[in-house]
């Protein structure tokens, strides 16, 4: 059984933002490993991003690669993560889409809000229909959920709180678990009870399993062995692709390229010790 667990925007894209300066990005991802590793190892629990990055370089394409990835993955089933923002900053509570009502989408969804809803003790908006990309180009069933206003002052502190991130990824937790009928992944989990400190945890690490984002290069496959090494590798400078959205994984090098990405590679690796203070020759 396969799930991605997709944390709504990062990189380029904060998502919304709170009255205080609250990123929607940050939030999303800290719940979204959460209920990864709360669902490891019964489930393969699988996140678009385990870091402040896009699975693309605009709107557009960050939306397209995380359906484009999951359905190369053959995920079972695909669970988005976002906070909810709205111009009237009165506006509050809770709310789980699905593209469409009348299959498992909607039933994944409601079964969400049967445990999401009064463990955070907000509104409940209901389980909705929505014309959102990434449920409608998606091939599984796949729910969105709003876990509550970024931009309502009072669900900003909460949204930041850790202890309450951990109850909505708890509650996200057991509803999938509940739904897939494989038990209750908090008690039978692996994560820190609720109230002792939460773990920092760093990249990679953790039960989820990162889903080998192809960043904007359409000829990368999500489970291509190297797919993590070419999005680090773009994220940090090193290679370009062939500004047509493609890399050519299997284009030889040149003897001229390869003096041009090692000197790439050092120079980042320089400003990363400089910017530690720490001297030493380059
Ligand atoms: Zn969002």
């Amino acid at each position: 059984m396969k799930v991605i667990i997709d944390p709504g925007h990062g990189g380029f894209d904060p998502g919304a933002l709170g009255p205080t300066g609250l990123r929607e990005a940050d939030v999303n991802l800290a719940v979204a490993k959460r209920v990864a590793n709360l669902l490891s190892p019964s489930v393969q629990a699988v996140l678009t991003r385990d870091g402040d990055t896009s699975p693309g370089t605009d709107v557009n394409t960050d939306l397209q690669n995380r359906a484009t990835v999951a359905n190369g993955a053959r995920a079972d089933y695909f669970v988005s993560i976002h906070c909810n923002a709205a111009d009237n900053a009165a506006a509050n509570g809770t709310e789980v889409y699905c593209y469409k009502f009348g299959g498992k989408g909607e039933q994944l969804a409601r079964t969400i809000a049967r445990f999401l809803v009064p463990a955070l003790g907000l509104r409940d908006r209901g389980v909705k229909e929505a014309n959102f990309y990434v449920l409608r180009q998606t091939v599984m069933p796949a729910v969105l959920i709003e876990l509550a206003f970024i931009t309502n002052r009072v669900e900003e502190s909460l949204l930041r709180s850790p202890l309450f991130q951990a109850k909505a990824a708890e509650a996200i937790a057991r509803g999938i678990g509940a739904f897939l009928g494989i038990g209750d992944p908090v008690d039978g989990g692996n994560e820190a009870p609720l109230g002792e400190e939460l773990p920092s945890e760093a990249p990679g690490s953790g039960g989820g399993t990162l889903m080998s984002a192809p960043g904007p290069f359409t000829d990368v496959a999500a489970d291509r062995p190297t797919a993590a090494a070419i999005t680090r590798a773009l994220e940090r400078g090193l290679i370009q692709g062939d500004g047509e959205g493609s890399f050519r994984p299997a284009d030889p090098l040149t003897r001229e390229e390869a003096v041009l990405l090692i000197d790439r590679a050092i120079n980042y690796l320089l400003a990363k010790v400089k910017a530690a203070g720490i001297t030493i020759d380059g």
